[in-house]
């Protein structure tokens, strides 16, 4: 995962209980060994320009590219859209999501909350904790919407999106005890 900046712990605690050998990936050579990647919530404008300085930024573009299965949570939905709006005149994505994300979306006053939201495919409602979240605010046809906000100003937002090997929520699932979204994109790693 990338090991750059964000909640990399919190990530790699959850990859490492279900079995995985996750490592936290600060050089472009050790991308060779993934399988799969992992973008953390964190700051997404200090994640570009550090993974440009350490020179992650286009080796990871191009694993992304070439079907690497990728999860991004928060500032990493961020880092994975094609399009942001609210980022910073300079800032850049990674890219893989034909999505326009909005950049700390909720606004000040539900800056950081918690809710449930339903994910697509799950019997039960995932806890989803927001801090200072982006949303989707579009999505391209062949991009999957696997949450949205069920109640609330931000009602029918979507908060977590699919599009083939890439997936990526706007909240955090690594902070809570659910696993279950760290386990469908494990599947989506062994199954790729
Ligand atoms: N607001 C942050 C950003 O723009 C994301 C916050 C988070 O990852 N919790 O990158």
């Amino acid at each position: 995962m990338f090991g750059l900046q964000g909640d990399v712990r919190e990530h790699l605690a959850v990859l490492t209980a279900l079995g995985t050998h996750a490592v936290a990936v600060r050089r472009p050579e050790e991308l060779g060994r993934c399988d799969g990647f992992v973008i953390p919530g964190g700051e997404s404008t200090t994640m570009f320009k550090l993974a440009r300085t350490f020179e992650l930024f286009e080796p990871l573009q191009e694993r992304i590219r070439g079907g690497m299965p990728t999860f991004g949570t928060c500032a990493g939905m961020i880092m994975l859209a094609d399009r942001v709006v609210d980022g910073t005149a300079d800032q850049e994505t990674l890219g893989g999501l034909d999505v326009t994300v909005r950049r700390n979306a909720f606004g000040r006053q539900v800056d950081s909350f918690e809710g449930e939201v339903a994910f697509d495919g799950f019997d039960e409602p995932v806890p989803a904790v927001f801090i200072r979240a982006p949303w989707v605010e579009e999505a391209g046809a062949g991009v999957e919407v696997l949450a949205r906000v069920e109640a609330g100003q931000a009602a029918g937002r979507i908060v977590a999106v699919r599009e083939g090997h890439v997936m990526a929520t706007a909240f955090h699932p690594e902070v809570g005890r659910d696993d279950r979204i760290h386990r469908y994109f494990v599947d989506l790693v062994t199954t790729a």
